[in-house]
Formats: structure tokens, sequence, C-alpha cells
């Protein structure tokens, strides 16, 4: 199982963000989209995500032909650069967003057993997913409260709580120091490893995407130029393009 990108392209106007792309990504591989800005990642990440529609070819999700179908129905996680917290909500309310609008019988519906079923149940997940990212300390407090790399673990946790087929990060770590973007980019790889969900990356740090990923997909001018595991990338660059960006 996998996901199946064929044949993608996309216009802005007259401009080619992507070019027939054709790419599949394992299931539960950490998949990194490594390429100079500009190039169509973040659109090809949005494309699989449904927040943006290809205008020509499909996606596929573990089977499933997801073109058309909205981001709520794709079971995706998505964590961008710049999160959109709730400021005023504790860590734990943030975490457990996603698994209380999912909750059946949400709004109106009175304190039933069910109910109180539902709140316990979401509890202990966000509990769960809290000490998963090493949060479990601050619980109560406002996002203001954490620090950057903190914040982006609760992002993580809010991404992971509907337990995504497929976690989607857009330069995750982009905003933050070198320092704490670099323990950060460790910690994704534990967290990976722990939980095995099927993770596509972007970044443009080759850095970044040779230390932690499975395999790379070298994007540019939006065309793949090479897929392959960092050291296949290393030994054998598929062209000039990416000998020289991987050398940058
Ligand atoms: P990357 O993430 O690799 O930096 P993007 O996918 O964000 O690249 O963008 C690829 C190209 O498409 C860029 O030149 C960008 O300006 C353009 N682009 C992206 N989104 C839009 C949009 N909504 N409208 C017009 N141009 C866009
Ligand atoms: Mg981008």
């Amino acid at each position: 199982m996998s996901i199946e990108i064929a044949g993608v392209g996309k216009r802005f106007g007259d401009f080619v963000a992507l070019d027939d792309v054709s790419v599949s990504i394992p299931t539960g591989q950490l998949t990194a989209l490594l390429g100079p800005s500009g190039g169509g990642k973040s659109t090809l990440l949005r494309i699989i995500a449904g927040l943006e529609s290809a205008d020509t070819g499909t996606v596929q999700i573990e089977g499933t032909d997801a073109t058309k179908l909205p981001p709520q129905k794709r079971n995706v996680g998505f964590v961008f650069q710049h999160y959109a917290v709730f400021k005023h909500m504790s860590v734990a309310k943030n975490v457990a967003f996603g698994l209380e609008i999912r909750a059946p019988g949400k709004a109106r519906v009175p304190l039933t057993a069910q109910r109180r079923d539902d709140r316990t149940r979401i509890q202990k997940r966000v509990e769960e997913l809290l000490d998963l990212v090493h949060l479990s300390q601050f619980a109560d407090r406002l996002p203001a409260q954490l620090s950057g790399g903190q914040r982006q673990r609760m992002a993580l946790a809010r991404a992971l709580a509907v337990e995504p087929t497929v976690l989607l990060l857009d330069e995750p770590f982009g905003a933050l120091d070198a320092k704490v973007r670099k323990e950060l980019r460790d910690w994704l790889r534990r967290l990976h490893d722990e939980v095995h969900v099927t993770t596509v990356f972007v970044t443009h740090d080759q850095e970044e995407a040779l230390e932690v990923a499975d395999e790379i997909v070298v994007i540019n001018e939006g065309r793949v130029e090479q897929v392959g595991t960092p050291d296949e990338l290393y030994d054998e660059p598929a062209n000039d393009f990416v000998m020289g960006f991987l050398g940058e």
C-alpha cells in the first residue's frame, strides 16, 4: 500500500507549478519532499491533503482514489510551519480538538452515559498523545507558555490525535532556530519509529532530509528530479541538478 501520485499537474494562471508529477510513497515510510523554494513542494503536499485540487492526474491513498475527496474524508494529519493553535485553549484542549469534533453525538446532546464514555475516552487519548510528545506536564498550560519547539510537538500530537492514515508536514521546523530544529528533527525520527504512520514532510534543507528521511523525492520547477534513499541520492545523483543541490 502507498500513496500513488499519477500524472499530477497544477497551474496558477500561466505558471506551471507542477508538471506531470508521478511518484509512489510507500506506507509506513518517512519521506521528504526536498527542493528549492518555489519548486512546487507545498502545492504537491496540499494536493495530497485535498487542500488544493490538481488540474490533471490522480492521487490514491492506501488504495482509495482520493482525487475528489475533501480533506476531512482523506484522514490526513497536517502540520504547517506556522501552526494555527487555539491561543485561549490549554495544550490538552488543543490536542483534543480533532477528537471532540469527531466524537459521535457532539453538540446539544445531554450528558448521557454514552457522552460520559466519550469524555473519558478522549481524556485518555489526550494523555497518551501528550506522553508520546513528552508534554504531559504542560497539559494545562496555554500555547503561549510553550517554547516554539514544544508548540510544534503539540501540533504533532494534535495531528496524530485522529490516527491519520497519512501525516503531512510542511516545513514544520522552518520557523525555529537551528538548535531546536536539529532537536526536533531527531525527535521526529524517533516518533516516527514509534508510531510508523506514513509521513511526508516538505523541506528545502538538504541536511534535514538526508538525516531524517527513509526516502527523498527531489522536486524542482514542478518536476520530480529523483526519488531515492539518502545513500542513493549521494552515490548516484540522477542529474546535475541533484548533484548541485545536494552539494550546496
Ligand atoms: P515550494 O513549497 O516548493 O516553495 P510552492 O508549491 O509553494 O513551492 O509554490 C510553487 C510555485 O507556485 C511558486 O512559484 C508559487 O509562487 C506558486 N504558487 C503557489 N501557490 C500559488 C497560488 N495560490 N497562486 C499563485 N501562485 C502560486
Ligand atoms: Mg513551501
